[in-house]
């Protein structure tokens, strides 16, 4: 559908949805809008002396189960309707896993990777300030996304407690471990997905050494999972970044890229120019350069798409090799898709389920700030897989008895476990 938006995508999605399980148009109602939606302009003096200001966003989707939760993206394309959609996606997310949270999501409509990192210091403040009224430890908790990272945590922590002059580690998630970050948070959102991948293969009675992987993106989810993988005896095939991707049949070893990516970036701001598509000067011997779509259709068994949203759609379903699609980013595939790899006997694990480790450690993170308590990375391990395993079950369930996809299932698991928390709080 080339007019469709992340929302009405998100939207196709629930109707399917919201159609087999029979709700009445109150309960309806609830799903169709956020509670609550923030539009802002974040204003900040640059380097040269010049002004700037950008569109700023928080969405609050839905808080019976508890404080709004979800990250916050600094993204050229983070606009009302993308960071609508996450903020419903962070909801059912929330929900599937059984954590208090509600769901909401932050963007600023900015291209980072073109700001000093004073700029983006200034940015993140700001951020906080337009929107202090609508965050706080038990209101809406935010947390990293695309582009942003635990520095930018700490800046937005300190801006916090600073204009509410409070102790406030509780207000915002993924902070650096030197102030206020837990163990583990870090690579939760691959570790939990690592999790799943693992009870998958294990079910079907697969052996890793005879899977061969490939995964669209580099940043904190795809890098520690190409990690987790490789070190499990997967194969890596492929490996990409915004600059495009490699492709090796016989396998990548991914500790290599990402030394070399931190070693040969040099860093603008927060953010490595050191590309994985750099070949030539990795000196790496039987690896082809693809680009990020081609990726998408190489012959491999699990695609992990682990960037941006909506880059499986109805023009490639078809060409895609994998026999499990594993989305670590949020939003990869459209409906059409989800369609087109149904019939085609592909299964995929959905976003909501698949990435959830992050906001599970989050949790973590959240509940530590507000205890004053410090877990091991034993006790984050073990805890997230117990968390995320659970909801893996309660998904597959789901889909058994209803005969549903993995999507539609997680979605009504999210859903029935929302309603549930309106139901006893009296919103129905
Ligand atoms: N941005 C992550 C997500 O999409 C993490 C959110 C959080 O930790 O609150 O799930």
């Amino acid at each position: 559908m080339p007019n469709s938006t992340p929302y009405s995508r998100f939207q196709t999605v629930l109707d399917d949805v919201l159609s087999k399980l029979s709700l009445s148009d109150e309960q309806k109602k609830w799903f169709a809008q956020p509670q609550f939606i923030h539009k802002k302009e974040v204003s900040i003096k640059k380097d040269d002396g010049s002004d700037v200001s950008f569109p700023a966003f928080r969405v609050q989707f839905n808080n019976a189960r508890g404080p709004f939760k979800g990250g916050i993206r600094f993204h050229p394309e983070a606009d009302e309707e993308e960071v609508k959609a996450l903020a419903a996606l962070m909801s059912i997310k929330t929900a599937v896993v059984n954590i208090p949270f509600g769901g909401g999501k932050g963007g600023v409509q900015c291209n980072p990777k073109e700001l000093s990192k004073g700029e983006l210091q200034k940015v993140s403040r700001a951020y906080v300030r337009a929107m202090l009224d609508s965050i706080g430890p038990d209101i809406d908790c935010p947390a990293p996304d695309v582009n942003t990272t635990p520095a930018i945590m700490a800046w937005m922590r300190d801006e916090y407690e600073m204009a509410t002059k409070s102790y406030s580690p509780a207000v915002i998630t993924g902070k650096p471990l030197s102030y206020g970050g837990s163990l583990g948070r870090e690579a939760a959102t691959a570790k939990g997905g690592f999790f799943i991948l693992q009870e998958l293969i294990n079910r079907e009675a697969m052996d890793p050494s005879e899977l061969k992987v490939a995964i669209q993106g580099f940043g904190n989810a795809g890098a520690n999972m190409a990690n987790f993988l490789h070190s499990a005896g997967y194969t890596v095939v492929a490996v990409s970044d915004s600059q495009g991707g490699i492709y090796s049949p016989e396998g990548i070893d991914p500790v290599r890229i990402q030394k070399y990516k931190q070693k040969t970036g040099q860093v603008a701001g927060e953010y490595c120019e050191g590309s994985v598509c750099d070949i030539e000067r990795m000196k790496m011997d039987g690896v082809s350069h693809v680009t990020n779509e081609q990726l998408l259709e190489l012959p491999c068994d699990i695609l992990i798409p682990a960037a941006l949203d909506n880059v499986i759609t109805e023009v490639n379903a078809r060409k895609i090799q994998a026999q499990f699609i594993f989305e670590l980013a949020n939003g990869p595939t459209t409906p059409e898709a989800d369609a087109i790899l149904e019939e085609r006997g592909i299964k995929v694990i959905p976003d909501v389920l698949a990435n959830a480790g992050g906001v599970t450690v989050s949790y973590f993170e959240w509940t530590q700030g507000k205890s004053g308590g410090m877990w091991t990375a034993e006790r984050v391990d073990s805890e997230l897989k117990r968390i995320i395993l659970d909801g893996y079950k309660a998904v597959r369930r789901e889909a058994r008895r209803e005969s549903m996809t993995y999507r539609q299932a997680a979605f009504s698991v999210g859903i029935k476990r929302m309603l549930e928390a309106m139901e006893v709080r009296g919103w129905l």
